[in-house]
């Protein structure tokens, strides 16, 4: 996994026109009001009440966190979150649980890393392959006998199979080359 950082800075003085934050790695823990002030603003400068910053945002995502985007916005609170829980996912899951996460209102918690896990069921070049390495078990197509297959195999639009499919009782999203597909909840 590649480092789950953010870019966290103070609301307040973004609104009074100054720029205070840096990256951390929310993995660690979260930072404090006063370790962002510390490590974004000149020692020397004693013109900010830091006691008056108290809101946190992450400002930017970095790494895997930035799969999360739409989910997190700039809520720190929500990036500490997800941290927390696509630890127990794998790498290859990332991306398409972002997909599942986003589409869903349901907040980012072990809860829904479990629903994603029950109700993924993978990665397929074309639609075309979702109807055949997926939907063939699904229509029962393995059960018919050897010369019924042989002879109704040319027939059949296992892209058009796939796609009832999907319409009917799945989501998937296009990740790079890769169709993630999950059923609907
Ligand atoms: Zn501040």
């Amino acid at each position: 996994m590649t480092d789950l950082r953010a870019w966290v800075g103070c609301w307040a003085c973004y609104s009074e026109g100054r720029l205070v934050g840096d990256w951390f790695d929310l993995t660690e823990a979260v930072p404090t009001v006063e370790q962002v002030h510390r490590r974004g603003l000149d020692p020397a400068d004693h013109s900010i009440d830091v006691a008056e910053h108290e809101e946190l945002g992450a400002f930017d995502l970095d790494g895997d966190l930035a799969l999360f985007t739409d989910t997190i916005g700039e809520s720190l609170a929500t990036a500490a979150r997800v941290t927390q829980v696509i630890g127990g996912i794998e790498a290859d899951h990332l991306a398409p649980f972002a997909a599942f996460a986003a589409s869903d209102t349901a907040p980012v918690d072990a809860a829904l890393v479990e629903q994603f896990k029950a109700a993924y069921v993978g990665a397929f070049e074309s639609v075309r392959d979702f109807g055949i390495d997926h939907c063939m078990e699904l229509t029962g197509w393995d059960s018919l006998p050897e010369g019924v297959r042989q002879s109704l195999g040319d027939y059949i639009d296992w892209a058009q199979v796939g796609q009832g499919y999907l319409d009917a009782d799945y989501d998937s999203t296009w990740i790079g080359q890769a169709l993630h597909v999950w059923h609907l909840q």
